[in-house]
């Protein structure tokens, strides 16, 4: 054997180097979560930052070690409690552990004899979020990776079944209407694009209007439908959002469904975001009315707490599942016409599927409903606690009062000048200190910045803090 293939493959040499890296992630946990002043977020400019890296690519001496605190020192730290931004969450860390493990052994998932324990295990996961959601042992589906694969993967599901025709043979043929669905204007963009991919266009994407509280507004519902009819389009599916990614808002699933069934669509809910607060006693009553979708996705690296990427597509009826893609592939599948639910690449899109079940296995086997239901109240009590802070302050504006763990609000300086471009530059100074990391979004033309709280570990000193810190900017640009 040549050697350098030998010590690549060297098992001591691994346990070395794993031992090591794992000390270098224990002691980043333990500053993000612990050390007031380590930075969440570091600032750079894309360019430098490009040359940055490709001298030290020809760093030569540099040890693994190194490299991995260079990653770890210049990334931003989701597990810091001044992580406030984009709803992607601070990794439980034996999560992390899975996917170590996944990584490792590098099972496919598309066929069964490759990856058949995990395919098993997969199995248990879809199961256990159905009944969770309120299905029947009917209900099936598969894990996908990431929430718009999802969100493509049930509406490709819906056309098939949905079009009176088969689209998947035929394609969008001229002698049929053409195809379109229903969403909320809060919807996420991955659910147009979703419409797009399909090639129904911005005339098939069917916008009901949001009410005060970004929730789609059921008495406008009955008029776009038939505006869109009117249009020639042949309307087959409804998507709520449960909660909205802009402001965390739950559509009122039950008035959705109820229409839905009323005209025949299919009903999908976007739980992306929000799906865990089934695990809430005291929240759940937002999701009223998931149990009647025919689908639903859930991001379990969002607040299952999972590394990305990981999504449930839940099926009310499993067998719908086996209509999303009529392909024949009889190299890799001997019975291409059987509803193997072992062989999972006959339901999604990815062929070489890596192990992100084993992360969903284990957060829901080792934690389970107990621990999200603590994490989701703790998060959601602190979104509201954070809202109020912010309504005490006359200086800032509260958009809405929060449903769940996303709270808008913008800086409202003495001084007349474009709230807009103050609150953006407010934004852009705050980050690039490196203290707190938030995000903005816009609502109707106005600039709004943006918190979700995903850190269980964020509490009320730091809500004082970014306030604080927002209104001593605000003063600085003022002089
Ligand atoms: C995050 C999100 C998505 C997209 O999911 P990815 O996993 O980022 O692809 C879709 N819908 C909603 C409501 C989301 O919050």
């Amino acid at each position: 054997m040549i050697s350098s293939i030998e010590q690549a493959y060297n098992p001591d040499q691994f346990r070395k180097q794993a031992h090591a890296v794992s000390d270098i992630l224990g002691a980043y946990l333990e500053k993000s979560l612990g050390d007031p002043d380590d930075p969440v977020f570091h600032s750079f400019e894309p360019d430098p930052l490009f040359e940055q890296w490709e001298q030290h690519y020809s760093d030569k001496d540099e040890t693994l070690q190194a490299w991995v605190h260079k990653v770890i020192d210049s990334s931003i730290h989701l597990h810091n409690p001044h992580y406030m931004g984009h709803q992607v969450s601070p990794v439980l860390p034996m999560a992390a552990l899975a996917d170590f493990v996944g990584s490792m052994l590098n099972s496919g998932l598309g066929v069964y004899e490759m990856g058949s324990p995990t395919v098993a295990m997969e199995r248990v996961v879809i199961k256990k979020m159905a009944a969770q959601f309120g299905f029947d042992d009917q209900a099936d589906g598969i894990l996908t990776s990431g929430g718009t694969l999802g969100n493509l993967t049930a509406l490709l599901t819906a056309r098939q079944i949905k079009a009176a025709y088969n689209v998947w043979e035929e394609g969008n043929v001229a002698s049929q209407p053409p195809l379109g669905i229903m969403v909320s204007e809060e919807a996420h963009y991955s659910v147009s694009r979703a419409a797009k991919i399909l090639g129904w266009g911005e005339e098939g994407l069917v916008k009901v209007p949001v009410d005060g509280r970004k929730r789609m507004d059921v008495s406008r519902l009955k008029e776009c439908y038939e505006d869109a009819r009117s249009r020639g389009i042949h309307v087959i599916a409804l998507v709520g959002n449960a909660g909205s990614t802009a402001t965390g808002s739950f559509d009122p699933l039950d008035a959705l469904a109820e229409f839905a069934r009323e005209k025949g669509l299919w009903f999908h809910v976007d739980a992306a975001h929000g799906g865990a607060t089934i695990f809430s006693r005291r929240h759940r009553s937002l999701l009223k009315g998931i149990e009647a979708a025919d689908s639903i996705i859930i991001d379990f690296h969002k607040m299952m707490f999972c590394p990305a990427l990981v999504t449930a597509l839940v099926y009310k009826n499993g067998r719908d599942a086996y209509q999303t893609f009529a392909q024949k592939a009889y190299y890799l599948w001997e019975k291409e016409e059987q509803e193997e639910w072992y062989n999972l690449g006959k339901r999604t899109f990815e062929c070489t599927k890596t192990m992100i079940t084993l992360k969903a296995y284990l957060v829901l086997k080792f934690y389970g409903p107990s621990f999200f239901e603590d994490v989701i109240d703790t998060l959601f009590e602190k979104a509201k606690e954070f809202a109020s802070l912010i309504s005490k302050r006359p200086s800032f504006e509260l958009l809405l009062p929060p449903a769940a763990n996303i709270v808008c609000f913008r800086h409202i300086p003495e001084e007349d000048k474009n709230l807009n471009t103050h609150n953006s530059r407010l934004r852009e100074e705050l980050i690039s200190g490196g203290q707190y990391y938030i995000v903005q979004t816009q609502f109707g033309g106005r600039t709004y910045l943006r918190c979700t709280i995903m850190n269980p570990f964020t509490c009320k000193e730091h809500f004082g803090g970014i306030l604080d810190a927002l209104g001593e900017l605000a003063s600085g640009f003022a002089c």
